[in-house]
């Protein structure tokens, strides 16, 4: 399957990874919106939201733990950050291998913007 985020969760492509467990992945993007921009994946390739089956929603709950100990580690715990699920074209998802932004180190714009 040619998904650009599962050749990073191969390591075919490289990444700035700063957490890895079994079920997850998460790392630097690479065009960062916000000073803290990091995308939290499940290892598994998913499509989107619209495709998560029942035996899988296990992983969001992984990728939240993630996202709460990420967001301390990056500073951003206290100060706030946002979580965004981009999931189909009207919302501008490009990669589709489920993905959680983790945006913070700034005050962050309206989500509409
Ligand atoms: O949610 P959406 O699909 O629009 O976001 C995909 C994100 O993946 C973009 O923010 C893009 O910069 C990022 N990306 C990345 N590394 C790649 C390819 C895309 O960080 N090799």
């Amino acid at each position: 399957m040619d998904c650009i985020f599962c050749k990073i969760v191969e390591g075919a492509i490289p990444s700035k990874k700063v957490f890895e467990n079994e079920h997850v992945v998460a790392f630097h993007d690479i065009q960062p919106a916000a000073p803290v921009h990091i995308l939290i994946i499940p290892k598994k390739h998913i499509s989107s939201m619209n495709d998560v089956e029942s035996e899988d929603w296990y992983l969001l709950g992984e990728i939240h733990s993630a996202a709460q100990q990420i967001a301390r580690e990056q500073g951003v715990a206290e100060t706030g950050y946002r979580l965004i699920n981009n999931c189909g074209p009207d919302s501008g998802q490009v990669v589709f291998h489920i993905h959680y932004h983790l945006l913070g180190g700034e005050k962050l714009g309206a989500l509409n913007a």
